[in-house]
Formats: structure tokens, sequence, C-alpha cells
């Protein structure tokens, strides 16, 4: 069966930037199971794998604007330390989720002042050329409660 819309597909993989450096792999956390379609996975990767079957192998080289988005410079900004409070030995680097208006934001500690630390609300990704070598290992229909939820049950996906 191919991968179409609506289909579950679990492959293992693993990501490099340009520089050839290992971001993610499957190798540690295992295969990965989404739903195509549902957003669940970069654009980019679910266009590479369109079409595909159990037992190929795709190697998909991805812009940042199919993967996590440019990055933009006015996302970061300087925060009293104080709202970090009750949070010990905050290092650059670290992550931390905030509300905004938006709802929840991931911002990542770039830069510790004497009283302000600096975030940046980029995902750690955006502007970062992705290149995935990818092996699909299954693909199946969703179950009608899977495709309900938008997201996989079972190994690889979600477990409620
Ligand atoms: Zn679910």
């Amino acid at each position: 069966m191919k991968v179409s819309e609506n289909s579950v597909v679990v492959i293992d993989y693993t990501l490099t930037d340009n520089d050839g450096k290992v971001i993610d792999s499957s190798e540690d956390a295992g295969p990965l199971a989404y739903l195509q379609g549902k957003g669940n996975i970069i654009p980019g990767l679910e266009a590479a794998l369109l079409g595909k079957e159990a037992g190929d192998e795709v190697k998909a080289s991805i812009e940042p604007e199919q993967a996590y988005g440019e990055r933009v410079e006015d996302m970061q900004q300087e925060v009293p330390k104080d709202l970090f409070g009750g949070i010990d030995n905050i290092e650059v680097g670290m992550q931390f989720e905030s509300s905004t208006d938006e709802g929840p934001v991931m911002v990542t500690v770039v830069e510790m002042g004497e009283e302000m630390i600096t975030v940046d609300g980029n995902h750690p990704l955006a502007g970062v050329h992705l290149n995935f070598d990818v092996k699909v290992r299954e693909v199946r229909e969703a179950t009608a409660e899977e495709l309900e939820h938008g997201h996989v049950h079972g190994e690889g996906g979600h477990h409620h």
C-alpha cells in the first residue's frame, strides 16, 4: 500500500543539517508513526513520502519554508529574571514554555544578564535546512479513532 492522505506511516529516520551534524534520529526513540496529511510532521517530509511504500528508502532535502520556517529576528526579547522565579541554574540553551496571546510558545534562553534574560521564540530549527534519510517500515490504513484524534495510536505514536 502506498502512502496517501490519512495513511498511517511508520518510519525510521535520521535528520542532519547541512554540515552533516545529526539533529535527530529514530535510533534512540524508536520508529516514528504519523498520520499523513494531518500536519503531524513537517510539510516537506510529508510531500517526500507521499506515494512511497514499505521498504522504500527516501532522501529528502528540505528548505526551511517547508520545515520550521525562517528565523524571525524580532522574536527575541529580554525578560526579568524574576519571571523565572523558582527555577535554579538557568543556562543558555535551556527551553521553557511561555504563555502568549497566541497560546504557548517554546522559548530558548540565548543570553543571561544580571537581571534580564534574553529568550528567543524561534523554533530551534527555524532557518535550518534539513536533510532526512528515511526508511519506510510500514504503511497501513488509519483506524476511525486515529482519524478522529488526528494522530496515530500505539507504537511510535500516541499512548492515552
Ligand atoms: Zn488519540
